[in-house]
């Protein structure tokens, strides 16, 4: 089996600064640097408010960073052209969006987008997009905004596998899930992250995801990198205070199921 890393992302001393409604600048993000590699899970957590979401969202160009460089196998992402970045570097949201029509048609829909011949239900590529996210095939013709909150974040989560991306983004992808399907989701996206190499970066608020998925662990507060290491031993002995404080908050818990 292919062991080599098929993604790195890099992030060297990255910033956001914004203007507010006055002259005065705001700092979204300092100074944020990390390595994110293939076959790992990159997990990022804070309170809210700490530039969780504008972050992941630097990674795919949602957002635009103000210094500092993110460099995708070397390469910096800002030259890369925003379709085919999005494509390479793909994104599951908190909240499930479904297209209108069947699971197959939200299937073949970034196909459409780019004006290729969408795959039929038969062909490999719609079923390995289902298989990695557990899907059964029987969903295929179901309409996809019928289907449970669990099930329309995996059709969410095919969406993005379809195209072949090297890196994944999430932005809370359970916290619109009740705790056994949010573990059912975690255990799918551990074992996607090591099949395809994928580099997998995400934001959670959710401990248990964050224990059972992280490799890499990053805990932001105010826009800054307080600690950032293995996650199983950040989590076992936080090295600073502030982080051992943010993980006896019960708020933890009560934000996975309300999000922010
Ligand atoms: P998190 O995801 O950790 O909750 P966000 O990245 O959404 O945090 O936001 C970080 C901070 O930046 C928040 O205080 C938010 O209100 C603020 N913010 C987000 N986008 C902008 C923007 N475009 N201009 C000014 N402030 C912003
Ligand atoms: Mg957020």
């Amino acid at each position: 089996m292919e062991r080599t890393p098929r993604a790195n992302v890099e992030l060297e001393k990255v910033s956001v600064v914004r203007k507010s409604t006055g002259a005065a600048e705001i700092v979204l993000l300092h100074e944020i640097s990390f390595r994110a590699g293939g076959g790992e899970t990159t997990t990022i957590i804070g309170p809210s408010g700490s530039g969780k979401s504008t972050l992941i969202r630097l990674l795919n160009r949602l957002d635009e960073l103000s210094a500092g460089r993110i460099t995708l196998n070397g390469d910096d992402i800002t030259a890369i052209d925003p379709l085919l970045l999005r494509r390479r570097v793909a994104m599951v949201l908190q909240k499930p969006f479904m297209f209108e029509g069947t699971v197959l048609a939200n299937l073949q829909r970034p196909f459409l987008y780019r004006k290729e011949t969408p795959p039929g239900r038969e062909s490999e590529t719609v079923r390995r997009a289902l298989g990695l996210a557990r899907l059964s095939t029987g969903l295929l013709e179901r309409d996809a905004r019928s289907l449970s909150g669990g099930e329309q974040q995996r059709v969410n989560l095919a969406r993005a596998l379809i195209n072949h991306p090297e890196v994944l983004l999430l932005d809370e992808p359970t916290s619109a899930l009740d705790r056994p399907t949010a573990d059912h989701l975690a255990a799918t996206l551990h074992d996607v992250c090591r099949a395809e190499r994928l580099a997998v970066i995400m934001v959670t608020h959710d401990l248990r995801l964050a224990e059972h998925t992280a490799d890499q662990l990053i805990y932001l507060e105010q826009g800054r990198i307080v600690e950032k290491g293995a996650a199983a031993e950040l989590l076992r002995q936080p090295q600073t205070e502030a982080f051992r404080r943010f993980l006896a908050e019960p708020a933890w818990e009560k934000e996975t199921r309300h999000g922010n």
